[in-house]
């Protein structure tokens, strides 16, 4: 008798750490405490130019990110962000709004009232908030301020501006260890020290535990699953997740989604950011995009429908399946704005556009819906599978055209209205 166990599906884990809000007017975006994972992203504009601030904010909020950080460094930054605010209002983005701050925080967030209130979360650098005997006064006044308008913080800590007091300190207890630890393992227990640290400072200064999210930013994909996988077990603050200067191109997209899909996988991480530089002329929402994509790979969350493709290979040496795979991604993201509200659980459709007959047909039936277009010397036939059925074949020099045209169709009658409410 055949003994064997079924195979175990694998899942993420669910994050078990307490919920945050971050909410501007009646939107209000759950952090953690079981929360689908969040997406957030932050400007690279100068956010003293409030209208071009407001439309990268648009753009990012369109592109999904759930909540945006800005800059807030100087007077004239702490000036504009109301202004910002307003214009994200008329424009009737409620996406909140994340307060980067750095060195004068205390002081903007004080002198600047209608910035703080515009503001739905600080994001308060431990490493960076003043030196000796200043640091906990400075870092109380904006505690203070966050208390005061009911707002969210991040306590954001950065390994390239680690608290060197902190640091020399810990690094000072580990030369008296009988065995010191590397060097390595005292800067995590910095970055995580620092954290918690802060986290309890701000606790005892009346800050509602639940409004805390924690991070320990590094650069390298081991250093981080290393820290944060310390980090979760020490505390149940939510998490802030992110690989900070991932890089650009392909490296940050490769290294973010390596070091965030282990953590992710392990329960660990309520809202992400994917730190891209952008490439010369790339939209800031790549970053986005990226970050929806992680979540989306994992099975953790859907926001457009995901095309299967073959890589291709010599038995397809025509670009077709290249030309109608790109057309299909770039159709199905460019109507996700409509079709979002218009047809729910579109979402989660699956399309798979293939390259030959090997594994068109078996792929195109596991998708909702799918096309095998012909290898190099096959019929110059495609059959189309219609949640798992061969239902036509397209043929001829319009096929991407007709594909497409098919593809409106059944999601108009899957996920249309009319088929919601008969369901
Ligand atoms: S489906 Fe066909 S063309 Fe695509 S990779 Fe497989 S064998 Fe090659």
């Amino acid at each position: 008798m055949n003994t064997a166990k079924p195979i175990a599906e694998a899942t993420a884990q669910t994050s078990a750490s307490r919920q945050a809000k971050v909410v501007w007017g009646g939107r209000i975006v759950t952090v953690g405490g079981g929360a689908p994972v969040r997406i957030q992203s932050m400007t690279n504009t100068d956010t003293v130019d409030v209208i071009g601030s407001a439309i990268q904010i648009k753009e990012l909020a369109v592109a999904g990110s759930e909540m945006v950080r800005l800059t807030v460094n100087t007077p004239e930054a702490a000036q504009a962000v109301p202004h910002i605010r307003d214009q994200l209002d008329r424009m009737g983005i409620d996406v909140p709004l994340i307060g980067d701050f750095h060195y004068n925080g205390h002081r903007l967030l004080t002198d600047y009232p209608e910035c703080a209130q515009a503001l739905s979360k600080y994001r308060i650098n431990p490493g960076n908030v003043g030196k000796g005997d200043k640091r906990d006064k400075q870092f109380g006044l904006m505690i203070e301020a966050a208390v005061k308008w009911n707002k969210a913080v991040r306590i954001g800590v950065n390994w390239g501006s680690l608290d060197q007091a902190l640091l020399a300190d810990l690094m000072d207890q580990n030369s008296r260890r009988d065995s010191p630890w590397g060097a390595k393992s005292v800067m995590y227990e910095a970055l995580v020290t620092s954290a918690l640290d802060s986290a309890q400072q701000a606790v005892e200064m009346g800050l509602d535990p639940n409004q805390i999210i924690l991070s320990c930013k590094v650069s390298g994909v081991q250093d981080l699953i290393s820290v944060y996988r310390e980090l979760a077990k020490r505390c149940n603050y939510a998490l802030h997740l992110g690989l900070t200067e991932a890089g650009m191109g392909t490296k940050g997209a490769v290294a973010s989604a390596a070091a965030l899909s282990v953590l992710l996988q392990e329960g660990i991480g309520d809202t992400i950011r994917v730190s891209l530089t952008p490439q010369p002329g790339e939209s800031r929402t790549q970053e986005v995009v990226i970050a929806a994509e992680i979540l989306q790979a994992l099975g953790m969350r859907s926001f457009v429908p995901s095309v299967t493709a073959c890589p291709g290979c010599g038995r397809t040496t025509s670009t077709t399946f290249q030309e109608l795979t790109q057309r299909i991604e770039a159709f199905l993201r460019a109507q996700m704005p409509l079709w979002r509200s218009k047809y729910p659980g579109v979402e989660k459709m699956k399309v798979a556009v293939m390259g030959c007959i090997v594994n068109g047909p078996g792929e195109s039936k596991h998708a909702d819906i799918g096309i095998s277009l012909p290898g190099t010397g096959e019929a110059p036939a495609a059959p189309v599978f219609i949640d798992g059925e061969k239902r036509m074949t397209l043929r001829g020099d319009a096929i991407a055209e007709e594909f497409q045209a098919v593809v409106e169709n059944y999601v108009e009658k899957r996920f249309g209205a009319t088929t919601v409410s008969q369901m």
